[in-house]
Parts: structure tokens; sequence; C-alpha cells
């Protein structure tokens, strides 16, 4: 059995997505930017994309959206908008999670070498910020907040709304990578206070290197790319169209579907959650209260992560011990370390990260590997007959 359980790391393209764009690769392939008529037809996609995406953020109007490469791209220009910006007013500092996208993470370091100041909030045992750690950490020259809408490794989703309101009280811009939220859960920048929001085709069916910024109309954006007057001139480039059309189509078919893949996704992954806890010494990371539909994460005391994946692989599971931007890295995630969790245990972890496509015959598949190819492992490994004997503690 082929199970692929790894949707925060991609997505495939949806017959709805695929048959809205290929005409835009073949019949209709004119450059937006022309003025005969036959480009008309992209000009006019990408009009009608923009609307639909503004209206499934709840965006006051659709030249709030600025249409990108993907979620990085997005989170790189709304930061270094919102710091330029803020240095013209002599406002240098920027709150952020030690658990973000490393797309916000290396921007933020980017900025502190540049003389910026960076706070990276604690985000507790249960990955979930504290909205009294952010009202504590904002200053007088605090010129963005940026908070993740939904963690990408543990699935956790954080308190957006509260927070945008603290910041608009505090006249504070605030920016989200909503790339994990995005087609899975209710989104509405108008309620949510939210500034500036990051969007990722590929993460909702769309294909890949397309994706989306919002930017509410009083922000003006820095450009990341110069050339033509695309984008309403804050992204040059000719557009993607096929691209965009895609994402607009993919958006819109995960949120008219969204209660009803919902309620699947919640029951296979708490399935997950309820077999896999029967592993002695595992662990669930992050709040489950406070929780994506699709994203389980679990450390397995005694063994790595990557031969976990490895085996897993073997029985036709494709899964993630983190993010697919570390794997690859010795290191542990630095998302499970933000939670306060040890390297020893950091380093068995195990995401599973379902979609609305996987079967309850595929979930018991799961359930019925992971058991034994932790037990094998651990019958393997050293370190686990140390535990056994006693000669070390358990940590979990
Ligand atoms: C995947 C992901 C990104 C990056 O999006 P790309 O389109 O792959 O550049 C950013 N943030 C989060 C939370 C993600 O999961």
């Amino acid at each position: 059995m082929f199970v692929y359980a790894d949707n925060a790391a991609t997505t495939s393209v949806s017959k709805t997505a695929l048959d809205a764009m290929l005409p835009y690769l073949t019949e209709y392939y004119g450059n937006p930017s022309s003025l005969y008529a036959f480009a008309q037809k992209a000009t006019e996609a990408v009009t009608e994309a923009r609307a639909t995406v503004a209206a499934c953020l709840g965006a006051a109007s659709p030249r709030e959206i600025y249409f990108t490469s993907g979620g990085s791209e997005a989170d790189n220009q709304a930061i270094m908008s919102a710091a330029r910006l803020g240095a013209r007013k002599g406002k240098k500092h920027l709150i952020s999670t030690k658990f973000e996208h490393h797309a916000v993470l290396h921007t933020l370091k980017r900025l502190e070498k540049e003389g910026y100041e960076v706070t990276l909030l604690d985000v507790h045992e249960d990955g979930v910020v504290r909205l009294e750690d952010v009202a504590a950490a904002i200053r007088e020259d605090t010129c963005l907040v940026t908070i993740m809408f939904a963690n990408n490794e543990i699935g956790t989703v954080q308190p957006i709304a509260e927070i945008g309101a603290l910041c608009r009280e505090k006249g504070i811009p605030f920016h989200t990578d909503a790339v994990q939220a995005a087609g899975h859960m209710p989104i509405d920048v108008e309620k949510m206070n939210i500034d500036m929001l990051s969007i990722s085709g590929h993460k909702f069916h769309a294909p890949k290197g397309v994706g989306a910024l919002y930017c509410r109309k009083n922000i003006p954006l820095f450009n990341l790319i110069e050339g033509g007057g695309q984008e309403r001139g804050k992204r040059a480039g000719t557009e993607n169209v096929a691209g965009i059309v895609a994402m607009a189509a993919a958006l819109k078919e995960s949120v008219d579907n969204m209660e009803e893949d919902s309620k699947k996704m919640i029951a296979m992954r708490d399935k997950l959650f309820a077999e896999l806890s029967k592993i002695p010494h595992s662990k669930i990371n992050g709040s489950l209260e406070h929780h994506v539909p699709g994203t389980v994460n679990m450390c397995f005391e005694g063994i790595e992560g990557e031969s976990l994946l490895l085996m897993l692989d073997a029985n036709g599971i494709c899964a993630s011990s983190g993010s697919a931007c570390t794997s690859g890295s010795l290191d542990p995630s630095h998302v499970l370390l933000s939670l306060g969790l040890p390297h020893e245990v950091a380093h068995g972890s195990l995401r599973l990260s379902i979609g609305e496509y996987n079967t309850m015959e595929e979930i018991d598949h799961i359930c019925q590997v992971v058991p034994q190819v932790v037990d094998y492992l651990r019958n393997m490994s050293p370190v686990w007959d140390e535990l056994e004997k006693g000669q070390r503690p358990h940590l979990i």
C-alpha cells in the first residue's frame, strides 16, 4: 500500500485546479501586459483569480492581493516592507516567535544584521504563543508583529484574531504566515485585523511556485523584484497566469469543502493520535485543543527520526520528521526544541500530515506499521537498551 502522509510539505494538484489552469498554458497563452484582444483572456483570468482569492480571505478589495512565487516570497516581502517602512519612522524592532518557518526566521536574521532588533517569543510547551507575551514585547519602536497562523511541523494554531486586535489597538502592522492555514481553516483578514498575510498554492492542491501576499491598502509594499509594472508595480515579472488561475480555483474548492473535509481529516488524525499514543514512551507534540485538522507530530524515545522515516518509506508511507526544508541536516527541528523538548527526544520525531484525499484504510496501515517499526528500531538501539536497563532515565 502507498500512503502519502506529508501534505504539510506539499499536496497533489486537484482536478479542479488542473482543469482551470490548462487552457492558460495552451489556448490562452498571451502575456497579460500585451494590448491585443487575445491577451485579454489572460488578463481577465488573473483579474478574476484576484477577486476569488480576495473573497476567500475576506479581503475588502482584490487590490489588496499580490501574486508571488510562493509562501517564502510573500513572507520576505511582507517583513522587508514593514521593516523599511518602520526604519523611515525610526522604528526598528520586530516581534515574532521561535518556531516560525525559515522564510520568516531567516528574513528576520537578515534584518538583525542590518541593525534591526528582533524579539522571538516563546511558544511554551504546547506550541501556542500567549497574547500577554505579545503585549509585553511591544515597544514604542516596534514596526511589525509577525506570527504564523498554524505551525507547519506540529500543527498548532495561534490566537490570531486576538493578536490582530491587540496590534490594531497599538497601531502596529500585523503579518501572519498563513501557509498552513489557508484552505484548511476559516480566515478573515478583516474580522481578524490582519494587515498582511502569506499563502502558498501548493499547500492546498495548486501547483508549486505560486502564492499570494494579502496587504492592507494603507500599507505601502517594498519591491523585492524590480522590473515591469505587474502587480500594481509591487512585484515585477510576467504573471504566472496558469498557476494563479489554478491557485484561485484550488483555494475556492478548499474553502467550499472545508467543513466536510475537516471532519474527515479530524477523524483520521484523531485515530492516529489514539493508536500511536499506545506506543510506550511516546509523546504528542503541540496542543490538541488549538490544532489544524491534518497534522500529527509525535516523538518516540530511543529512536532516530531519520531511521523511522526510511523504514516507513520501505513500507510505502511518505512522512517527515519535521519540515522538508530542514531534512538533510541532522540538527533536531527548531520547532521541537522551541517546545522545550530535549535534543534526544526531538531527534525521535515523526510528522504525519494527512489530507482530504487520504482514507481510513491508509490510516489503519500507518497504525499497523508505525508501532512495528518503532519496536524494531528500539530493539536495535543501544540507547533503548540503556533506557530499559535503567542505566539512563526515560525522558518521556
Ligand atoms: C511551505 C511553507 C512556506 C513556504 O512556502 P513556499 O511556497 O514553499 O515558498 C512558508 N511557511 C510555511 C508555514 C510553510 O508551511
